[in-house]
């Protein structure tokens, strides 16, 4: 193997620039060279490719987004456009790829290996929905960031004597709303995952209402629904004014924390040694704080799950 090349593809997750760097600083280190594809499949596709140097991934360490830019591309879905990719990658004599990206981007990369070139995943989206690893690249700093936005939304709870409704990302998947609803003391956690009764989360309202407590926050993760009809449904019950705020795409952004930055790093150059070491077929995952490889099959077979003890542990300190 001489050549590698790197993308980053679907949505956009703080420390895939870490990542990058990871792949183009492990790869020279190790002897190879290293290309940059823009624009994930799409530029792969198009021939958007670039050799990266060492100076190229210097002072992106620290900024949330890509440089490689990210995109969706419905024509990689495609036999055709997938025959067309590997003509490119063919074309620029690359042996190897790193796809930095979510499961979908997975999917692609697994149908990659199936045309016979070799392609290794690194798990790069804010919603940690990704089977057979303990994080994602992203997710942390996302967590940070509804944290940080929820210490400021309770203190104008607390003012007001509200309650608000928060509204998170993680597309079907609640673990941020998880991990920040723990980490901030929220009344109630709603994720896909764990079916709610809106009977349970009045009474706990009503019960720290009694206790003299002044505001209260509700998470409601997205995969759930709206935040909005959370509130209209507590309104109704309980005919307290309520608050919603549905965070956005600031969860996306921001300068990656440092633990996202040391997993990107681990990460990226662990792909590039299961390349050196002839895996054609394989996702890059953390276990037990150990970064390892996982056959696409057996990762992409199984079902992500957040961790629920945590879901208990958060009904437990807000009883
Ligand atoms: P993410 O990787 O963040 O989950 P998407 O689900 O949008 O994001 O997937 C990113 C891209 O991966 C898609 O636009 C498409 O090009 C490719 N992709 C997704 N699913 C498949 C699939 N089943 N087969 C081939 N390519 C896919």
């Amino acid at each position: 193997m001489k050549r590698i090349a790197v993308l980053t593809s679907g949505g956009d997750a703080p420390g895939m620039n870490a990542a990058i760097r990871a792949v183009v600083r492990s790869g020279y280190y190790h002897g190879l060279e290293v290309y940059g594809v823009y624009r994930g499949y799409t530029g792969l596709i198009q021939g958007d490719i670039e050799k990266m140097e060492l100076g190229t991934v210097g002072d992106i360490i620290h900024r949330g987004g890509t440089v490689l830019y990210s995109s969706r591309c419905e024509e990689f879905k495609t036999e055709a456009g997938r025959q067309k990719a590997v003509e490119q990658l063919k074309k620029h004599q690359i042996d190897g790829l790193v796809v930095i990206g979510g499961d979908g981007s997975f999917q692609g990369a697994k149908k990659l290996t199936a045309l016979g070139f070799p392609t290794i995943g690194v798990p790069g989206t804010i919603d940690n929905d990704i089977p057979a690893t303990d994080f994602t690249i992203g997710f942390d700093t996302a967590v940070n960031t509804v944290v940080e936005c929820i210490d400021k939304i309770r203190d104008t709870a607390t003012s007001h004597e509200r309650t608000y409704i928060v509204e998170v990302m993680g597309r079907d998947a609640g673990d941020i709303a998880l991990w920040a609803g723990l980490a901030d003391g929220a009344e109630s956690i709603l994720i896909p995952e764990a079916p709610y009764q809106i009977d349970e989360i009045v009474e706990r309202l009503q019960r720290s209402s009694e206790r003299g407590k002044k505001h209260s926050i509700i998470i409601v993760a997205e995969g759930v629904g709206s935040g909005l009809d959370v509130a209209d449904k507590i309104t109704d019950r309980l005919g307290w004014e309520t608050r919603v705020t549905v965070l956005g795409h600031v969860q996306r952004g921001g300068s990656p924390t440092a633990f996202d930055r040391v997993l990107a790093s681990r990460m990226g150059a662990k792909a590039v040694e299961l390349l050196l070491s002839g895996q054609r077929d394989m996702m890059v995952a953390i276990r037990n704080n150990d970064v390892i490889g996982i056959d696409f099959d057996e990762a992409l077979s199984q079902k992500h799950q957040p961790r629920m003890e945590l879901y208990d542990l958060a009904k437990i300190l807000s009883i």
